[in-house]
């Protein structure tokens, strides 16, 4: 029997891998006109990273993470996020030393053991963004519209930002004591999950999916009624500066981000075409996190977009393969190693050719150069050889003319731009 591939880990295959390049280009190409550098860390930290930073009472820590000791018995686990692995980086390599401001963002696998469905895997893929080291709520601004820039430049219009804060260390305290005080009030109604968590994370019940939880926690106290003077001015100043730039944003006072080191302004893209898995991209502040961790005490602010979900929302939007600009049709092996010995100078130029390697028929050579989609097809007969002359065919108005294979390379550079 054959090995197959682990439960919701994919593979990305030629016809969809396109769409997920173009997906990455962009970002780069985007993220890089706002001043973001890329950073690559390892796939793999010690568990300690995550516990500490995501939070010990998170579904991710608490169920959802990939964790193994290795062969020296250290804990390991697959990272599960980018924010903690770029943090992580950025204390150790002391990157505040080198510039206070950092700018970073990163692409790549992530992992969390949680039931697969669509737009929910168990290796999925994020690309992320970070910047360490301004308080502004410019910078809050700023984040959230290259969010919103790189939406609209991949084409996914079916989305809307949400926006919420959650407080800082000085004003959430009070705002979990009301919350806990309201759900007290109310265990009957809630999941046997949120009874169990409502007094250690008390916003996650604002989270449940259970009808139950829902309607019980409708009229439940608002964090926005909560915040503090600072948290206050620092979430109004964000939203003015969003409606300066005309970045569009809708208030979700309910919004309670997975994580634990969120602070102040929270916010995700969110979608209605993608069943319960509405949530396209996350992020928020976390100004406590790099000095929890170790670090300086600098504030930061990011986000991550899951790959899959951009790509299901592409749906037939999608990115095409490339075509061949020309296939080389042979007849005869003289005319094959003529086409052979033209096709790889054709291709060192930059130019997308193919032939069939293994002396076929013409008409299955022009039934591969279709399936290929080729634009061009160049017949080169054993006799045309001879006489130095081949046949041009263009595939979209079937015509064909005949030419001089002299100055044949030149020609089929110049006319044949991979543009086309
Ligand atoms: P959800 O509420 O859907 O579980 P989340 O709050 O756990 O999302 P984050 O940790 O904020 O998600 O991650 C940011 C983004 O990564 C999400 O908005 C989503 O697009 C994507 N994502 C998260 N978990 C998965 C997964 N298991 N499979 C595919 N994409 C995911
Ligand atoms: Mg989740």
């Amino acid at each position: 029997m054959s090995i197959t591939g682990i439960k919701g880990m994919n593979d990305i295959l030629p016809g969809e891998v396109e769409t997920w390049q173009f997906l990455e280009e962009q970002a780069r190409h985007i993220f890089g006109t706002y001043g973001f550098s890329e950073i690559r860390v390892p796939v793999v930290e010690k568990t300690e990273l995550f516990c500490r930073s995501i939070g010990e009472t998170t579904d991710i820590v608490e169920k959802e993470m990939y964790t193994f000791n290795d062969k020296s018995n250290n804990s390991l686990t697959l990272r599960p996020e980018g924010t903690a692995p770029v943090m992580r980086s950025f204390i150790q390599n002391k990157l505040h030393t080198k510039d206070p401001v950092a700018k970073l963002y990163y692409t790549g696998p992530m992992f969390r053991y949680e039931r697969p469905q669509k737009g929910r895997y168990r290796q999925f893929h994020q690309i992320g963004a970070e910047v360490i080291g301004i308080e502004d709520p410019k910078i809050d601004a700023q984040v959230l519209t290259m969010l919103s820039h790189y939406f609209d430049a991949v084409g996914i219009e079916d989305v809307e930002l949400q926006l919420n804060s959650l407080g800082c260390p000085e004003c959430r305290p009070a705002y979990r004591q009301a919350l806990i005080g309201f759900l007290e009030a109310r265990l009957e109604a809630l999941c046997d999950d949120c009874r169990r968590r409502y007094q250690t994370n008390p916003l996650r019940v604002l989270d449940c999916k259970a009808t139950g939880c829902k309607e019980a926690t409708a009229e439940a106290p608002s964090v926005l009624d909560h915040l503090c003077g600072g948290c206050d001015e620092h979430f109004s100043k964000v939203q003015g500066y969003l409606v300066d730039v005309g970045t569009p944003f809708t208030i979700n006072a309910r919004m309670v981000r997975g994580l634990d080191y969120y602070t102040k302004t929270t916010f995700e893209m969110v979608t209605n075409s993608l069943g319960s898995q509405n949530a396209v991209a996350a992020g928020g502040r976390y100004d406590g996190l790099i000095k929890d961790l170790g670090g300086p005490p600098l504030p930061g602010i990011g986000f991550a977009m899951g790959v899959e979900r951009l790509v299901l929302m592409k749906g037939d939007k999608r990115i095409e393969p490339s075509r061949p600009d020309l296939f080389l049709a042979a007849l005869g092996d003289e005319a094959a190693n003529y086409s052979f010995a033209l096709m790889s100078r054709l291709q060192r130029q930059g130019l997308h050719a193919e032939m069939d390697y293994e002396g076929k028929s013409l008409k299955s050579q022009l039934r591969r150069a279709n399936k290929l989609q080729a634009r061009r097809v160049l017949i080169i007969g054993g006799d045309e050889l001879a006489r130095q002359e081949a046949q041009l065919r263009t595939m979209e108005t079937g015509t064909q003319e005949t030419l001089s294979l002299e100055g044949i390379e030149k020609f089929l550079l110049s006319g044949l731009t991979p543009a086309l």
